[in-house]
């Protein structure tokens, strides 16, 4: 009855073998993708989320106490907000190291790794760029990851996983080639992000990063650096400043109207107007690369 009376973070399908929790909304719709309704999945953080420090809702240690499977983004973006829930939820099933456990950054190749460590760098990404769930073409790959894990815990629906998984990469195949080409025109340009959220994202589509409102990542705006970024706008003609949408948009839409570049908000993950994987993509490439 419990259960029942959680919110709509879950769905319930019949006689589901595999529990999952999952980080963020994005790692949800991978698992529905290759699962369908095979698995039920409980999906903690929300689109709207500053995914680097989740608020954690009291029925996120119940979640996570009660899943046989934990799949995080990894590489450091959880760091603050996820090992004291684990503390809490004392679930042997879920622990670093154990099966039930999967970190999807072991997977793909991160960027921007720093050499040395210190607070001088900033105050987040000591792993490096854990946004790389930015770049569409990792994708299938962690699709890959989440089929061949549910296959070796639930191996009664290992063909379906595989049909399920074949079909998504079918699918996705068709998107990458839709947005590769939209894209294109925006090769070799600049733009400067709030945060270098979007780095994979542009990284693959030969967009360069000239430089970030935060002038650390994880510290806020300052007025010196502000005027250092509008002044780089105005004499390297970058016509487009990034803005996720958790930070305050307001140095963005200062800098904007001072250097007469233009400010856009991305979405980072799966929800509200973008509920689906396609969406997202949709909008972060119709937004960003306007004919
Ligand atoms: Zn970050």
């Amino acid at each position: 009855m419990k259960k029942l009376l959680l919110p709509l973070l879950c769905t319930f399908p019949l006689f589901a073998s595999v529990h999952v929790t999952v980080a963020y909304p994005y790692i949800g719709e991978l698992l529905k993708a290759v699962a369908h309704a095979k698995v039920e999945v409980s999906v903690l953080a929300s689109a709207s989320s500053d995914p680097h420090f989740v608020t954690p809702r009291p029925s996120y240690i119940g979640e996570l106490r009660d899943c046989d499977l934990l799949i995080l983004n990894g590489g450091g973006l959880e760091i603050g907000w996820i090992p004291p829930l684990l503390n809490q939820a004392h679930n042997p099933k879920i622990i670093q190291g154990s099966v039930g456990y999967l970190d999807l950054s072991t997977y793909v190749k991160m960027i921007d790794k720093p050499t040395s460590l210190s607070r001088a760098q900033g105050d987040v990404h000591a792993e490096g760029n854990p946004h790389y769930a930015m770049d569409p073409y990792n994708m299938a790959i962690l699709a890959k990851v989440i089929m061949l894990k549910l296959s070796s815990m639930d191996p009664a629906n290992k063909n379906a996983y595989h049909a399920n998984y074949d079909e998504f990469v079918k699918h996705w195949n068709v998107k990458l080639a839709q947005w590769d080409k939209t894209m294109s025109p925006c090769r070799n340009t600049q733009v400067i992000q709030y945060h270098e959220l979007f780095s994979y994202f542009l990284n693959r589509y030969g967009i360069h990063t000239a430089g970030t409102i935060e002038p650390l990542p994880g510290i806020s705006p300052s007025s010196k650096h502000t005027i250092e970024i509008i002044n780089q706008i105005r004499t390297d003609k970058i016509s487009t400043i990034i803005q996720d949408d958790y930070h305050e948009p307001k140095t963005a839409q200062f800098i904007a109207s001072k250097s007469g570049a233009r400010a856009i908000i991305l979405a980072h993950d799966v929800g509200g107007e973008n509920n689906t994987l396609d969406k997202l993509f949709d909008s972060m490439v119709e937004q960003t690369c306007k004919p």
